[in-house]
């Protein structure tokens, strides 16, 4: 990767969406109306929304022309066969169902194959994907490398799955009560890490081995296929669909969040070979998403999914994107701030155990960071630590917390520049200089899955 002051953004802007700031005052009772939860500010409210990459990019000219080709028949859409062909020629899979956006992907795929007391096991899963196994009555199992939980060490595929314990609970459980493995590129929960393709080689061998079917949760594949290629021995010449390519060569299917890699607002689509997978997941993709060739989506959705995909493979988008990222991430380390490194994929995690030491997670430390990010600057980013993964022991009614306490600053693909990445970075270290003055928040409401999006805090 070139360094950021050596190259500009592969686009000029065409259109423009004004923002603005909200005064202290409004910021301060906007929060209180949310209930200290981000999640339930309108957009408006917002100055600089780093709340998720998902479903928050720029189309480009080339995909907004697509939807005016959209072929809205109910069944065999043009644009469904134009989406067929791309995920078959980039993938490698035959059969792909489209979706309303991941987590029907990861509904179909669970409720066809997790049964009461199977264990899934992963890298770290997605929180929907986890709330989908819980749900089908399974146990979703992490089994990142320990470097993945250690957010001072840098390691280059944080991501990646430690074979050892995978070997351990393939040898304690058996094949029987293990539906699949599901490795997520790039991995989110941790901060977008990456796995690498010997890791994914390795894991695919062993889930060979054992006649344990492996997918992928792919929402960011085109991010990892990236960093394969800047990091990994023998990857530096291949172009990023070969090495996409290969990767989805060592799974049996995917899952994949349209809103990420394909550059759109809405979408995902299942993937596979196996033809009587298909069969299967597809008559719960009628019940739950829609006829096998829409899944939920407006022929002008696929449409544009097609030519994401296409457009998200160009490496010099790949470049100036995880570059930004790593810009954001540099900033905040000048500014002292403790964050994942090195940085991922999609955005900048801020190690929150290291960053107010003083707080315990019963406080819900991270939340209470996102809250003050909003005060100081208008900046929305989201808790990945207590809230979103920490839950309430349904038995003994004690609170059970995440190995990881982050706030995430995910950056949308092709929205924001570089000078409101240098106010993000201006508000965090506002923040960091009255760290000692932050408390921390009480949780007053609590739903019982995916519990983050609707709660409700009041500071301490
Ligand atoms: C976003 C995401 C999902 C869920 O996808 P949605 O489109 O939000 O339903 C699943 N896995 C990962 C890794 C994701 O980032």
């Amino acid at each position: 990767m070139r360094a950021r002051s050596e190259y500009a953004e592969p686009y000029r802007i065409k259109v423009v969406e004004p923002i603005r700031l909200p005064s202290r005052a409004r910021r301060e009772e906007v929060l209180r109306e949310a209930g200290y939860n981000v999640f339930n500010i309108p957009s408006q409210e917002v100055y600089i929304d780093l709340l998720t990459d998902s479903g928050t990019s720029a189309m480009s000219d080339n995909q907004w022309a697509g939807l005016m080709m959209g072929d809205e028949a109910y069944a065999g859409s043009r644009n469904f066969f134009h989406l067929q062909e791309t995920v078959r020629e980039l993938f490698g899979f035959r059969y792909v169902l489209p979706t309303h956006q991941g987590r029907g992907a990861e509904n179909i795929l669970t409720t066809t194959l997790v049964k009461p007391g199977d264990r899934v096991l992963g890298n770290m899963h997605f929180d929907t994907t986890e709330g989908h196994i819980r749900l089908k009555g399974g146990e979703p199992v992490n089994l990142v490398i320990r470097e993945g939980y250690e957010t001072a060490t840098r390691h280059p595929f944080k991501g990646n799955i430690d074979t050892e314990r995978l070997l351990g609970e393939i040898r304690r459980y058996g094949r029987e009560r293990i539906p699949f493995i599901n490795i997520t590129v790039t991995c989110n929960s941790n901060g977008g890490q990456p796995v690498s393709m010997a890791n994914i080689r390795e894991v695919s061998r062993i889930a060979r081995e054992h006649g344990i079917r492996v997918f992928f949760d792919a929402a960011r594949f085109a991010e990892n296929a990236y960093f394969i290629k800047e990091r990994e021995e023998g990857y530096a010449h291949k172009t990023i669909a070969e090495i996409s390519r290969e990767m989805f060569s060592y799974a049996d299917g995917c899952t994949m969040s349209a809103k990420k890699d394909a550059l759109v607002n809405i979408g995902g689509l299942f993937a596979t070979n196996d033809e009587d997978l298909y069969r299967k997941a597809g008559q719960w993709g009628i019940v739950y998403e829609g006829f096998l060739t829409y899944g939920g989506l407006a022929g002008r959705d696929l449409e544009a999914m097609a030519r994401g995909l296409r457009e998200v493979i160009d490496e010099t988008y790949l470049e100036d994107r995880i570059g930004q990222v790593a810009y954001l991430g540099s900033r905040l380390i000048e500014e002292g701030i403790p964050i994942i490194e090195p940085t991922g994929g999609h955005g900048v995690y801020v190690d929150v155990k290291r960053f107010l030491p003083h707080l315990p997670q019963s406080v819900f430390p991270a939340q209470a960071v996102i809250c003050e990010l909003y005060l100081e600057a208008g900046v929305r980013a989201v808790e990945l630590g207590a809230a979103a993964f920490g839950r309430t022991d349904e038995k003994t009614g004690e609170q059970i917390f995440p190995k990881l306490e982050l706030v995430r600053l995910a950056i949308p693909r092709r929205v924001y520049t570089d000078r409101h990445m240098d106010v993000v970075a201006r508000a965090l270290a506002a923040v960091a200089k009255r760290k000692d003055r932050i408390r921390g928040m009480k949780l007053v409401y609590e739903a019982p899955v995916l519990r983050h999006f609707t709660a409700r805090f009041e500071p301490l």
